[in-house]
């Protein structure tokens, strides 16, 4: 059973992004443009912090994946040969009453009569196909000859350039090619804030094997992939594999899973895995008429390999960090008087900003000038917000509020004032817990290194 949506929640969760500087809707002096966003200074750490992990677990840390940087200007012979000029089309119907252009799943159905969802209009146009994709032109003539798309998932160029790779990494099957970059589609009807953007990110491997291996590596990596998004702190009681029946999946795919995520608006895929067998390869080999196969030489057979893809979303998955993390429970104020706090509960790894750090004071220069040591000494290894304006508590609260874990206090004991013993010691403050414990300042950069993993 997925949760029932909780419009109220995404509501806070929209308003908290804007006013904290998560992300905002892009061109919003003229009015927005409509499926485009910007990140802010937050979001922009918390988006790095995602795609800089997936790599790092995807590429670095496997000796049989590659990385690749293709163009987003793509040939429109690649899309021809990968069926996207002919066949990426979502079936669009028209509202002739409030003239609402919809995506004809999006109907809602009453007594068995197709409405419009925005105003129960019954008078509705024949469903017909709308290319997702976004048209250019290169150069300076606009005609047919100059045609190029903006690519609508970053897939195609790793099929493109698979044999250049092959060549020049030296790999032997299977192997993998990753990549993460911006892709477009001109959705119907961008909607549920970053959900379904037209422009958004992905995070793409594509996985070549043998064929007799792709059922299996399907497996794999759905079961790698849904160990990355626990280890970014989205848990696994929140994940559903759907299994894509077969009249749902494309015609090429052997298996595919996608893998969905409870938001506030409902149960909505993430990341999809599909075993997409020669399909890819093949066409480009016939279409281009250049050999992309790869050459066993054990058993010296030639092949076109076949793939495993897991594909993720930037965007969705960061929107799912925040819905995941967004809490609202009670936290002391000044006074010891109970009072309501929102927190960012993001796993330390995704946190945009790993440490507060506050002098107790900002009139006593050598609170500061500690403080400020502190800062110096903490940031070759992580990112430090440095604060001395208002309360302590008001401040523990700003960065709560941004999913900060740990917050560090420069106090008199600090200075060795109360107590020679506690000199150069600080209090370290765990957001969640929001115990404190006393550490000294040498061991401050381990500790935490330690807990943001
Ligand atoms: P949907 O069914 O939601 O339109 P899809 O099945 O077409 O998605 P894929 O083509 O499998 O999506 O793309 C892989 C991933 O790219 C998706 O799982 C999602 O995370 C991301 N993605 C696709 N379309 C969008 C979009 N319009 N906005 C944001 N992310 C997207």
């Amino acid at each position: 059973m997925s949760t029932p949506p909780d419009a109220q929640r995404m509501e806070k969760i929209v308003s908290l992004c804007k006013r904290r500087g998560f992300i905002f809707q892009s061109s919003e002096i003229y009015g927005g443009l409509n499926g485009a966003w910007d990140y802010g200074p937050l979001g922009v750490e918390l988006k790095r912090n995602l795609k800089n992990y997936w790599w790092q677990v995807t590429v670095h840390e496997r000796d049989d994946v590659v990385g690749m940087d293709g163009s987003i200007l793509t040939h429109p012979a690649v899309l021809q040969a990968s069926g996207h000029v002919e066949g990426f089309s979502d079936p669009m119907i028209d509202c002739r009453t409030c003239k609402a252009h919809l995506r004809s799943d999006q109907l809602v159905e009453k007594k068995g009569v197709k409405q419009c969802p925005n105003c129960g209009g019954k008078d509705l146009t024949a469903p017909r196909q709308f290319n997702l994709m976004f048209e250019t032109h290169v150069g300076a003539a606009a005609d047919e000859s100059s045609i190029a798309y903006l690519r609508p998932e970053t897939a195609q160029s790793i099929f493109v350039q698979f044999k250049n790779i092959l060549e020049v990494s030296r790999k032997k099957l299977p192997f993998g090619i990753a990549q993460i970059g911006k892709a477009f589609r001109n959705e119907i009807n961008p909607r549920n804030f970053t959900f379904r953007s037209r422009e958004f990110e992905q995070m793409e491997l594509e996985y070549f094997c043998r064929a007799e291996q792709g059922m299996e590596l399907l497996e794999y990596w759905k079961e790698e992939r849904l160990k990355f998004y626990e280890n970014i702190g989205i848990p696994r009681s929140k994940l559903h594999v759907l299994t894509v029946p077969d009249d749902e999946r494309a015609f090429y795919s052997k298996g595919t899973y996608d893998i969905e995520y409870d938001f506030p608006f409902g149960r909505q895929e993430l990341e999809g895995v599909a075993y997409r067998t020669d399909y890819d390869l093949s066409q480009h080999q016939k279409k281009s008429g250049k050999p992309l196969e790869y050459f066993d030489e054990e058993t010296k057979q030639r092949f076109v390999p076949h793939v495993v893809e897991p594909s993720a979303g930037v965007d969705r998955t960061v929107l799912a960090l925040i819905c995941e993390a967004y809490s609202e429970d009670q936290a002391p104020d000044e006074k010891g008087k109970m009072e309501a706090r929102i927190v960012l509960r993001f796993h330390p790894r995704m946190a945009p900003v790993k440490c507060g750090v506050f002098p107790l004071l900002k009139n006593n220069p050598q609170l500061v000038a500690k403080a400020r040591e502190i800062v110096a000494l903490l940031r070759p290894h992580m990112t430090v917000f440095y604060d001395e304006s208002g309360a302590i508590g008001r401040r523990y609260r700003r960065q709560d509020e941004i999913g900060t874990p740990f917050g560090v206090t420069v106090d008199f004991e600090t200075l060795g004032e109360k107590d020679a013993a506690l000199r150069d010691t600080v209090t370290l403050r765990d957001r969640d817990s929001m115990k404190q414990e006393r550490v000294s300042i040498h061991d401050l950069a381990g500790i935490l290194q330690t807990r943001i993993g």
